[in-house]
């Protein structure tokens, strides 16, 4: 009779409604559907946001279903449980009752095999029987909101090549080849401005993969650079620009988020460093979804793969109201110029999706407005200020605050924190680089393009608070310049990327030896500090508000 009246459902799929039936105990649902098929999926998607118990491998529930000839409809009701018996199934005192509840009694039927249980239960103590072996009401609200809840979506550019190999999943047809023709895109030989590949993506639970991109490179430039094919969940869309075609994933937000921190750190790190992370990756990427939506028209920024290593540059940042986009088509890249995306390709751990669900749609805010949540691998003792390392303004948010937490050489910790290609790097609070001069001179050429001549000394002009140099000059046979900020002198100085510009210089005869702390530009959240913090059981609240001096979390609107 309840599923005939007009009741507000709480969920549905094509053919299928999911209904919080709250007459009887607590987590009580029930599904109305037309097929089995879509009775069975609405069934499972509910069953993804119903709480698992002790390590086991599904809910605990009780299920009944029935086929309703007079309306064609399939029924099912699932009664969520966490106990198999109430107390006093096991009580030898009084109040004992040889009485389940098993599926009668969770349906309304109490059985009593003994007559005394019969002639002494009373009403109350049969509801307390219920309320024993119902999910807790948080648990019921958890439900209702995960059922409920929505994301925004993010357009993640992830590859941009003359011509790109796909495959779309569920389509059977196998790898596909798009490229470039008279700036449009070729698929078949027949020419699109636009080519996309539709997915349903489930609001409430995260998505399965829907599509594949072949040979994919990951860490431009880095020292772990390395190419792979690369799984995705949500929609693909294939767009041109100039001679490259470029491959775009729309997806939700939270599944986004999913993958940019299974990518960025490991599934066993510390639930409560991967909530932090949840939260600043959330608050970077709706903010430059929001830049997007501001700015528009006119050319935008330089974009340039000039990542850093480890952390996020932040870049397109820029609340000036200018068109500073680095990104015009899309919201983010997938490279570490933006955040590091590799979809479902990196495996997802259970700590990480309960990481996003229990952060679901908190960000990071001081005074109302987004953070800009910027973070880098280890700061090396003291965090480091905005100006030092891009323009010239300060927040307040953003301080230099003592970090004694970083110096970490516990292997164990750092594994579940780095990736296996980042564990490489593992000298990163205290290390030294040497350089014979000719080598270095040939370097600084080759990395600025300036012909410094043979190179006489380098010496710090400013540094800033955490020890990191804001402006270096270089003084050579040729001639003297200055150089900067903290990235262009990383960039200068190495190969790839120097760890730090936090570094002291000195000459053995015609070797110049660089003594660094920390990895990366050291603004914001340090990630190794962020790490140790969480190991000693500090929440994820606590840990972002010492690297961001005053910034509140907030649930986004
Ligand atoms: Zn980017
Ligand atoms: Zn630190």
């Amino acid at each position: 009779a309840y599923l005939d009246s007009h009741v507000q459902p709480l969920s549905c799929v094509k053919d299928a409604t999911l209904y919080h039936f709250r007459r009887f105990t607590r987590g009580v649902y029930c599904i109305k559907a037309t097929t089995t098929k879509s009775l069975a999926k609405l069934f499972y998607q509910f069953l993804d946001c119903c709480p698992v118990l002790d390590e086991g491998l599904e809910p605990r529930f009780n299920l009944y279903a029935w086929y309703k000839a007079s309306t064609h409809e399939y029924r099912a009701m699932v009664v969520l449980r966490t106990e198999l018996r109430s107390h006093h199934f096991y009580s030898t005192g009084p109040d004992h009752l040889t009485i389940g509840p098993g599926a009668a009694e969770m349906a309304g039927v109490f059985v009593a095999p003994c007559e005394e249980d019969f002639v002494k239960a009373t009403v109350p103590q049969l509801t307390e029987m219920l309320q024993e072996v119902s999910v807790s009401a948080e648990d019921e609200a958890m439900i209702d909101s995960r059922l409920t809840r929505t994301q925004p979506t993010i357009e993640v550019g992830i590859v941009s090549a003359p011509q790109i190999e796909f495959e779309i999943i569920s389509d059977g047809a196998g790898p596909q080849r798009v490229s470039v023709e008279d700036g449009r895109i070729n698929y078949n030989g027949t020419l699109f401005d636009e080519l996309y590949f539709d997915s349903v993506t489930p609001s409430t639970l995260f998505a399965e993969p829907s599509f594949i991109i072949r040979e994919v490179t990951i860490g431009i430039d880095f020292h772990w650079q390395r190419r792979q094919d690369q799984k995705f969940a949500g929609s693909l869309k294939f767009i041109a620009e100039g001679d490259n075609v470029v491959a775009i994933n729309r997806i939700g937000l939270e599944d986004y988020l999913l993958s940019v921190i299974s990518s960025e750190m490991r599934a066993g790190a510390p639930l409560e460093l991967l909530k932090a992370h949840a939260v600043i990756s959330r608050s970077w990427a709706l903010a430059r979804m929001e830049d997007r939506r501001k700015v528009c028209g006119g050319i935008p920024g330089q974009a340039g793969n000039d990542g850093k290593g480890g952390g996020n540059d932040g870049r397109g940042a820029g609340n000036d109201g200018a068109c500073h986009l680095p990104h015009l088509n899309y919201d983010v890249c997938a490279d570490d110029h933006c955040q590091r995306y590799q979809g479902l390709t990196v495996a997802v751990g259970e700590n990480v999706r309960r990481a996003i669900d229990q952060t679901w749609g908190r960000v990071l805010r001081y005074g109302g407005s987004l953070c800009d949540t910027r973070y880098s691998k280890c700061c090396g003792g003291l965090t480091e200020i905005f100006s030092t390392c891009w323009e010239d303004r300060d927040y307040p948010y953003l301080q230099s605050v003592p970090c004694p937490y970083c110096d970490c050489h516990d292997r164990a910790l750092l594994s579940t924190v780095l990736n296996d290609y980042d564990l490489e790097t593992a000298d990163f609070h205290d290390w030294e680089q040497r350089y014979g001069r000719q080598e270095l001179s040939a370097l600084v050429l080759d990395r600025t393009g300036v012909d410094y001549g043979t190179i006489e000394s380098l010496e710090p002009v400013e540094r800033g608070p955490s020890g990191r140099i804001k402006y270096l000059r270089i003084n050579g046979s040729r001639q003297s310049g200055v150089i900067g900020k903290e990235l262009a002198i990383r960039r200068a100085l190495s190969s790839s990327h120097l760890k730090s510009s936090n570094f002291q210089v000195s000459t053995e005869g015609d070797t110049f030896i660089l003594k660094g702390k920390g990895w990366g530009h050291g603004v914001g959240l340090c990630q190794i500090g962020a790490a140790v913090m969480a190991s000693e059981g500090k929440g994820y609240i606590e840990i972002l508000q010492h690297y961001y001096q005053g910034a509140n979390v907030e649930q986004q609107q």
